[in-house]
């Protein structure tokens, strides 16, 4: 198995290349080419499975096929439980878009939200986020969903560990019905399960 056989175009694969890698793992075999087809998807993977170019290399290829972003809009959420994960993900989404004309950005809690603002004025093909700050800016007119057309939940067990339970069902009240929605878990306990409910429509389960 080669990452040229998962549908992800030239600048995608490039940028694969780049980072050494030659073969996708597990997870990223099984789920690129279920979400490149958009349907919705229920993953179960730990990290350092590559759970995290499972959802953004396909999320980045999507994103390459659409309309451009317009101000104060967001065309994929990308939900993080922590600052940490945020950065992260942010890291992996500049690392492997490096050949993309797609524009993205970071926000948590914890420093000051009006840089944030000003960044998404220009609006953000992805937007990785925690659910607090999100809100916050959602609240303060830093950003609409008029233009989302996915949403990514990374580690969605630790969300609700860590008590995200509220912002979650807030933030998924903003969103438009018609969308992709990406589910990344380590477990699908039964309370993942019915959170799920109310999240993903008809998904693809996938596990490694
Ligand atoms: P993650 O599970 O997303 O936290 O990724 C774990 C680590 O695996 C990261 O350091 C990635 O850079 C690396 N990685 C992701 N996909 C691959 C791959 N297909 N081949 C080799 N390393 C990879």
């Amino acid at each position: 198995m080669s990452f040229d056989s998962l549908g992800l175009s030239k600048p995608l694969l490039d940028a694969v290349a780049a980072q050494g890698y030659d073969t996708p793992s597990p997870i990223q075999a099984k789920a690129i080419p279920v979400i490149l087809e958009g349907k919705d998807i229920m993953a179960a993977a730990q990290t350092g499975t590559g759970k995290t170019a499972g959802f953004t290399l396909p999320l980045l290829e999507l994103l390459s096929r659409g309309k451009k972003v317009r101000a104060n809009q967001v065309r994929a959420l990308v939900l993080t439980p922590t600052r940490e994960l945020a950065a992260q993900v942010g890291e992996s989404v500049t690392t492997y878009g490096k050949n993309m004309a797609l524009s993205s950005t970071v926000v948590f809690g914890g420093v000051k939200i009006n840089p944030q603002m000003q960044k998404l004025r220009r609006g953000a093909d992805v937007l990785v986020a925690t659910p607090g700050r999100l809100l916050d800016l959602y609240q303060q007119n830093a950003f609409r969903f008029q233009q989302l057309e996915v949403i990514v939940f990374d580690e969605a067990d630790r969300m609700l560990d860590m008590g995200f339970i509220h912002d979650i069902k807030k933030i998924l009240a903003l969103l438009p019905k018609q969308r992709q929605t990406l589910m990344f878990s380590a477990t699908f306990s039964n309370e993942i399960r019915t959170l799920a409910k109310s999240l993903v429509n008809n998904p693809v389960e996938v596990s490694v």
